[in-house]
């Protein structure tokens, strides 16, 4: 993949360059701004401190999308709330739900940055009874990392997503949970549109705003980082303390079979990948979630479960085995159940956990960029 000075593996896990911001606005998005920052804000307004008390509950609690909304505010500040930044940012663009209703998936465009349209997609699943309710969330609109068995990877990459826009996308998947008089998100998991550990300043200020008590209070167990395997960014999660969950879309036990899969993996190979996952294992002393997507003559043969388990033995782990979701574009299929049963027995029987997961929504296309291409494939 040709990168460019703009690329997001080049400007890998920048720090700092995603707090709130001033410019046009004070704020990309308001949903971003922590306790602090509205304290400040309502300061230089000269407001009272419980005005932002007022601003976070009409931002985190009410969910206003406008600050002509914020009633109990005084004009002169709902004023400078509109003229800070966004309230709302995502327009829906479509929404499809699975026949049963247990699945639904929501297309948003994101104000286009430098004329290029960002489109975004979230998905909402709501397993065990309703006991668990699920939110996917996007962090980039598209994806740099062109998986070839990705909807997302092969529609491209426009830009990441700002920690607003990422919060937004939740906060709008629960407004719809409360509409319905269900309780709200009980799971976030990014594994949506991009990479998050190429943008691992907005998704980090997201999930603080996700594990925060005074939104949705969602424990940071509840809360999963998905990756294709970025070692800087796994080093940083495993330096930060955070608590939240790592899966690694691993797909292959050679690495020469991976980089057919993921072209990206040929930046980060398996050893410095392998030790940074020991130190992020060592510090939330915690299993890592390894998903392998299944593929019919691709990596799906018994001698790839045997090198799989032999990769991972030892390791606290535990494996996902998914059957590859076909896309338009990409000639792979799903092997046979008998198959799948197989290589997750030759895993079981070598001491390595394994489950197989189906993917629930998939009339809905509930793999991350199948909505995105749909829609563009009808435009
Ligand atoms: S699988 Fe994830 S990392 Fe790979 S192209 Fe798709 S969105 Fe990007």
């Amino acid at each position: 993949m040709a990168t460019t000075p703009d690329s997001p593996i080049l400007s890998l896990c920048k720090a700092g360059d995603d707090g709130p911001r001033r410019g046009a606005g004070r704020f990309r998005h308001w949903l971003e701004a922590d306790r602090e920052a509205l304290a400040a804000f309502a300061r230089e307004s000269g407001e009272q401190a419980y005005r932002a008390r007022q601003l976070w509950e009409w931002l985190h609690v009410k969910r206003a999308d406008d600050a002509g909304k914020m009633h109990n505010l005084p004009a002169s500040f709902r004023e400078a709330v509109r003229g800070g930044g966004a309230v709302r940012s995502l327009a829906e663009l479509d929404r499809r739900s699975s026949w049963d209703g247990l699945a639904a998936k929501w297309l948003f465009a994101a104000p286009a940055g430098g004329g290029t349209a960002a489109e975004v997609e979230s998905v909402l699943i709501v397993e065990k009874r309703g006991e668990r309710r699920t939110v996917c969330v996007s962090s980039m609109a598209g994806c740099p990392l062109g998986c070839v068995f990705c909807a997302t990877g092969r529609l491209g990459y426009a830009r990441d997503l700002s920690a607003g826009e990422i919060i937004e996308q939740v906060y709008r998947l629960d407004n719809h949970l409360a509409a319905d008089s269900l309780p709200g998100v009980s799971h976030v998991v990014f594994m949506g549109m991009g990479e998050p550990l190429l943008n691992l300043d907005a998704v980090l200020r997201a999930a603080a705003m996700f594990a925060n008590p005074d939104g949705l209070g969602i424990s940071g167990r509840r809360i999963a980082i998905s990756t294709v395997g970025v070692p800087e960014g796994i080093l940083r999660l495993a330096e930060s303390g955070v608590n939240y969950r790592l899966a690694v879309s691993l797909h292959a036990p050679r690495q020469a079979l991976r980089e057919t899969l993921i072209p990206a993996a040929r930046r980060w190979p398996f050893d410095p990948l392998f030790n940074a996952l020991s130190a992020f294992a060592a510090s939330a002393s915690r299993d890592i979630s390894f998903e392998y997507s299944l593929i019919a003559g691709v990596n799906a043969s018994r001698r790839d479960a045997v090198e799989l388990a032999d990769l991972l033995s030892g390791f606290p782990a535990k494996v996902n085995l998914i059957p590859l979701n076909p896309i338009p574009g990409y000639a792979g299929t799903p092997p046979p159940g008998a198959q799948v049963r197989r290589f997750r027995d030759i895993l079981e029987e070598r001491g390595v956990p394994a489950t197989i997961r189906v993917e629930k929504g998939a009339e809905i296309g509930a793999a991350c960029g199948q909505l995105r291409a749909g829609r563009i494939g009808r435009s």
